[in-house]
């Protein structure tokens, strides 16, 4: 396909489907083959002021509309995605690369949340609370923040910015909505969604261009009052810097171990750190890039994983044999490849893989360290790619502490048929997440997802994504008829 003949794709704007000011078009690649498959608009802060004027125009209504009738919107775009559910998955192999099975649990997470959330429109829980003084009546309620900016990667194109659609929205917020420009078809075609389902006009807004020329402005511009990003540290922090007093959301980066203690089942083991490691060819930021296990068991574990990583068959996404697909760029495969050649210069010892894949496309062969040390840089940097490193240790606490000894803290997990080492995990590792026999990957949406250390403080999805989204409004009605002083204040 050439790059000249393809279909260009627009932003959405006050629920049209507009060009950019700037005139400006950009590609996005099918990263198995290395071809377009659109070109779309090169978003400019023009865009974004119309955008956000449509958005101010669409909070009032929307706002005002009561949760459970925004709520009928969420439940029909529940519908609309299921009945999607298999063009969506492709779409995203197409774009994205994973494998088709993993796609389509990325539509699966989208068509969750939006029900969840939709769920949440019959309740948007606030408290009630005793008041200190007599005849008076003290409530917390839940308000939208107003306009807020979605800024998303492109490692889940469907899922991620449906985990922050689905709450803004429910909340009362209208949204400008900037998917990555690795994957902006992922992005528009849940717009589609989302429109066909009847949202309002000006509700959500997309624009589509690079973090540099629209994401930038997003995060700085005075109408909008929260931002919600997932992405890396280096881009989460420059937001955290810029957004001055804006609400802020930031899910970033990942660096997670799965401890295995000697008592552990090695079989059960081995299944997920092969998912946790190689898993979206590396691409999570729940990834686990680090085995931390017991010396006991680790010559007879290191030999069973080569032996089952000899097995994976790279390849594309859409193939039904394929295990573990492309990388989502060159520059991708070039991090990984340094970060292989590092390691080995460090001195780890290189096992299986540490090569690109021959063919056309983004591909790398799951690679396996072992003799790593806590402190190399293959152990501390996310790598963001199917690499994992061994470290070995003597006992719980080493593990706890050698699991501890980076700047992440996202997700974490422990094989181990000891009660005691479990809970110790669970209370001592420094991570958002801890999953007991289970990899580091695999959350459910119900529940909070995040991180702490430099993987942001923030949480989503569940209950937590009604607290990012809102702000909590205090209420209290004296209905006493005089003028009542707290603090006992006569
Ligand atoms: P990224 O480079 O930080 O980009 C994320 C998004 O931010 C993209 O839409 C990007 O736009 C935009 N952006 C870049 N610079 C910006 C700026 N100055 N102002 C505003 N927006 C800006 O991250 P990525 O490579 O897409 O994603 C991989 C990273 O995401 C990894 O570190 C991974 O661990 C992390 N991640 C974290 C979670 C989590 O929940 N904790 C989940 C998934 C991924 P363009 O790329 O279009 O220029």
């Amino acid at each position: 396909m050439r790059g000249d003949s393809l279909k260009t794709y627009k932003n959405f704007i006050g629920g049209k489907w507009t060009s950019s000011c700037s005139k400006k078009t950009f590609y996005s690649l099918n990263p198995a083959t290395e071809r377009p498959i659109g070109s779309f608009q090169d978003s400019s802060k023009e865009d974004l002021d119309l955008a956000v004027t449509s958005a101010e125009e669409a909070l009032h209504s929307w706002s005002d509309t009561p949760a459970p009738k925004r709520a009928e919107i969420l439940f029909k775009i529940v519908e609309l995605l299921k009945k999607d559910k298999e063009r969506l998955a492709k779409l995203e192999v197409i774009e994205m690369g994973k494998v088709y099975k993993e796609a389509a649990g990325d539509v699966q997470e989208a068509i969750d949340i939006f029900e969840y959330m939709a769920g949440e429109g019959r309740r948007l829980f606030g408290h009630t609370t005793p008041s200190e003084l007599k005849n008076k009546f003290n409530a917390t309620i839940r308000i939208p923040i107003g306009i807020v900016g979605i800024i998303t990667p492109w490692n889940f194109p469907i899922a991620i910015p449906s985990w922050k659609l689905a709450p803004a929205l429910i909340c009362g917020n209208t949204i400008i909505f900037k998917p990555s420009s690795y994957t902006p078809l992922c992005g528009i075609e849940l717009i589609k969604i989302l429109n066909e389902a009847g949202l309002p006009k000006g509700v959500v807004n997309l624009l589509t261009g690079s973090g540099e020329r629209i994401g930038n402005p997003i995060i700085r511009h005075p109408k909008i009052k929260g931002i919600s990003f997932t992405g890396s540290v280096e881009t989460g922090k420059f937001i955290r810097k810029n957004a001055e007093l804006k609400k802020v959301g930031l899910e970033l980066g990942g660096k997670n171990a799965i401890i295995i203690m000697e008592d552990a089942n090695l079989d059960l083991a081995l299944e997920g750190v092969l998912w946790g490691a190689f898993g979206t060819t590396g691409q999570r930021c729940t990834a686990a890039s680090r085995v931390i296990i017991h010396e006991k068991v680790a010559k007879t574990f290191e030999k069973m994983l080569v032996n089952k990583t000899k097995k994976l068959k790279l390849g594309s996404g859409i193939m039904h044999n394929t295990d573990i697909g492309p990388l989502i760029n060159k520059s991708a495969v070039e991090k990984v490849d340094y970060y292989v050649n590092l390691g080995i210069s460090e001195g780890a010892k290189l096992l299986y893989g540490g090569k690109p894949g021959k063919t056309k496309g983004f591909f790398y062969y799951p690679t396996v360290f072992s003799n790593v040390k806590p402190d190399m840089r293959i152990a501390q940097e996310e790598i963001f790619g199917p690499v994992v490193a061994i470290i070995k240790i003597k006992d719980i606490n080493e593990a706890i502490k050698v699991c501890n000894n980076i700047k992440y803290g996202l997700s974490s997990s422990i094989y181990t048929e000891n009660m005691a080492y479990a809970f110790k995990a669970i209370n001592k590792i420094e991570s958002g997440i801890t999953y007991v026999n289970a990899s580091t990957i695999g959350a459910e949406i119900h529940l909070p997802f995040g991180g702490v250390k430099e993987t942001g403080s923030s949480r989503e999805a569940g209950w937590a994504g009604i607290e990012e989204f809102s702000e909590e409004k205090t209420i209290y009605i004296d209905y006493s008829g005089k003028l009542q002083k707290a603090q006992g204040i006569e």
